[in-house]
C-alpha cells in the first residue's frame, strides 16, 4: 500500500469508527425529561435579565465556560447541585467525581432531571443535556466515565448551585 492509500485508509477507518462510535452511544442513550416536570417557558429577555452574562451565554446559547474556571471542578463537600436557572436538582455529590478535564464531572443525574440532545455546533456530532425544566444548556454527556454508568456529565460549573445537605 503506497502512502496515499495507507493515509486515505486510515482517515476513512477513524471517521467511520467515530460515526458508529456515535451511534451506538447514542441509541442506548434515550434520556427524556420525567413526565411529573412541568416545563417552564420564558422569553429571551426574561432570560437575559435573570441571568448574569456568562449564565445565559451558558444556558440560552450552549457557551462552554473555560477549564479549571469553576469553583466547583475541584469541589468535594456532601450536598446537591440545582439548576441556576430553575433551582431543580440535577446532582448529588456523590454523583461526582474528579475527571481531571477541568469540568465538575458525574457519573449519573437524578433521572428525569435532564434531557439528552445531539449538538451538532461541535466538530463532530455530540450529546449535549440540558436542564428538563427550564430548558438551560448544561454541559455535554460524554461516555469514558466510571463503570457502573460509563457517563461523564461534563458539566458547566457557572449554571449549577450547590447546596450543602
Ligand atoms: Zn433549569
Amino acid at each position: 500500500m503506497n502512502r496515499r492509500a495507507f493515509i486515505f485508509t486510515a482517515v476513512t477507518g477513524l471517521a467511520l469508527f467515530t460515526v458508529l462510535q456515535f451511534k451506538s452511544s447514542h441509541n442506548k442513550i434515550n434520556i427524556k425529561a420525567a413526565a411529573s416536570i412541568k416545563k417552564l417557558e420564558y422569553s429571551d429577555d426574561f432570560w437575559r435579565n435573570a441571568l448574569s452574562s456568562n449564565q445565559y451565554a451558558i444556558l440560552r446559547k450552549g457557551a462552554t465556560e473555560p477549564r479549571y474556571s469553576s469553583k466547583y471542578t475541584e469541589f468535594n463537600e456532601a450536598g446537591s447541585y440545582h439548576c441556576i436557572g430553575c433551582n431543580l436538582e440535577l446532582f448529588t455529590s456523590d454523583m461526582k467525581y474528579d475527571s481531571k478535564t477541568g469540568w465538575p464531572s458525574f457519573m449519573d443525574h437524578l433521572r428525569g432531571h435532564l434531557e439528552v440532545y445531539t449538538d451538532f455546533r461541535t466538530i463532530l456530532p455530540s450529546m449535549a443535556y440540558s436542564c428538563a425544566q427550564c430548558g438551560g444548556h448544561h454541559g455535554h454527556l460524554i461516555m469514558d466515565g466510571p463503570l457502573p454508568t460509563g457517563q461523564r456529565w461534563c458539566s458547566n460549573g457557572q449554571t449549577l448551585e450547590f447546596r450543602p445537605a
